[in-house]
C-alpha cells in the first residue's frame, strides 16, 4: 500500500497520455500529426519549456466534449488512486479551451462528472482550481473569471500558470481581488523560472495562500524565513523540474535543503503524462535519489494534507492525517 498523500499541483490537461489522446482524436475526428502512440510518446521527450508547451497546446485539440473532460479526469484519478493519492486539488486552464471554441460549461461540467463521483469510484476527495494563463492579458483573465461565475459552486480557487518570466504576479492584481471578493482561494505559480521577487509579489499583491513551485525562494534567505514563519506551503514538482531544466539533475534538487530550512514543502506531479510520473513516482524518485528518510517522506505526506483546502472539512483532514501517522513503510 502506498503512502497516503494529497496532490496539490496537478494540471488536468497535463495528464493526457498518448493512448487517450489517440482515442479522443478518433472519437472527435481530429487528425493528430503523429502516426501512432509510439511516435507521439517520442514527442513527449521534449527538451525545453517551449517544445513542451507547443505539444501541450497542440494535443488539447482532442478535448471537445463533456465526455472527453470526464474521461481525462477519470484516467488521472485512477492512476492517482493507485499511487496513494487520497485528496486532489486539480488545476484546469479554461483559456486554452475557450480560445478553441470549447465553452466553460463543457469543461467544468465534464470535469465535474468525474470529480463528483471520485470518492465512490476512486476513494479520492477533490477540489477544482481555475488557472489563468499568465502569458495572456489581464483582461482575458478577468473575462475568464466572469465566464466561470455560473460554475463557482464547482470551483474552490484560482491559480496562475504557463510561462512565468516577463509576466509578474502584479499584472493580475485586479483579477485576484475580484476572485477574493467571490470567496475563491488563491494560489499562483511563482519562483519556478521567475525570480524570488515574484514569490513575494504573489503573497503581497495577489494574497496567495500557497505558492506553486517556489523553489527559487532559496536564493533569498529573508524570504525563506518569512515562508517558514508564515507557514506558507510550497507545491514542489521534482520530476517536472528535471524535465524543464529548472534543476540540472534530480540529485541537485533543493528539496532536502528546503525541508532542513523548515519550509512546508509538498511533492506533486505537475503534468505527469509529460514529466515522467505521477505523485507516487515523484515520492519514489526523491526517496531514491535524494535519500530522504521515512520520517521525511511522512512529513511530506503530512504537509500535503495540512496545505490542502480542507478548511470546510476539518474532520476529513484529521482522518487523512491519522492515516499518514498510522502508515507503515514496506
Ligand atoms: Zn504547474
Amino acid at each position: 500500500m502506498p503512502l497516503p498523500k494529497a496532490e496539490l499541483h496537478l494540471h488536468v490537461e497535463g495528464t493526457l497520455e498518448p493512448e487517450l489522446a489517440f482515442e479522443l482524436a478518433a472519437r472527435n475526428g481530429v487528425k493528430l500529426p503523429y502516426a501512432d502512440t509510439d511516435e507521439l510518446r517520442e514527442a513527449y521527450r521534449f527538451q525545453d519549456l517551449q517544445s513542451f508547451l507547443n505539444l501541450y497546446y497542440e494535443l488539447m485539440a482532442v478535448l471537445r466534449t463533456e465526455q472527453d473532460f470526464e474521461d481525462l479526469a477519470n484516467a488521472y484519478l485512477a492512476r492517482a488512486a493507485a499511487q496513494g493519492v487520497r485528496h486532489a486539488e486539480i488545476f484546469f486552464d479554461p483559456q486554452a479551451h475557450l480560445s478553441r471554441g470549447v465553452e466553460m460549461g463543457t469543461v467544468v461540467e465534464g470535469l465535474w462528472r468525474a470529480l463528483g463521483r471520485s470518492e465512490e469510484g476512486h476513494g479520492i476527495s477533490t477540489r477544482l482550481i481555475l488557472c489563468f494563463l499568465r502569458d495572456e492579458s489581464a483582461e482575458s483573465a478577468m473575462e475568464t473569471l466572469q465566464a466561470a461565475r455560473p460554475y463557482l459552486d464547482r470551483i474552490t480557487g484560482v491559480g496562475l500558470d504557463s510561462a512565468e518570466v516577463g509576466h509578474p504576479p502584479v499584472k493580475f492584481r485586479e483579477v485576484y481581488e475580484a476572485a477574493a471578493a467571490l470567496g475563491l482561494r488563491r494560489v499562483a505559480h511563482a519562483g519556478e523560472e521567475g525570480p524570488p521577487q515574484y514569490i513575494t509579489e504573489a503573497l503581497d499583491v495577489l494574497g496567495v495562500e500557497r505558492v506553486d513551485h517556489g523553489l527559487r525562494c532559496m536564493e533569498d534567505p529573508e524570504l525563506v524565513a518569512r515562508l517558514v514563519r508564515e507557514r506558507i506551503p510550497l507545491t514542489l514538482c521534482p520530476l517536472s523540474n528535471v524535465r524543464l531544466r529548472t534543476v540540472d539533475t534530480l540529485a541537485d534538487h533543493p528539496l532536502p535543503a528546503m525541508l532542513d530550512a523548515g519550509l512546508l514543502c509538498t511533492v506533486n506531479s505537475d503534468d505527469p503524462a509529460y514529466f515522467g510520473g505521477y505523485a507516487g513516482d515523484n515520492f519514489d524518485a526523491v526517496q531514491r535519489t535524494l535519500g530522504l528518510t521515512e520520517e521525511r517522506l511522512r512529513e511530506l505526506a503530512r504537509n500535503s494534507f495540512l496545505a490542502a483546502f480542507l478548511d470546510d472539512d476539518e474532520e476529513r483532514r484529521q482522518r487523512y492525517l491519522a492515516e499518514v501517522e498510522a502508515y507503515t513503510f514496506p
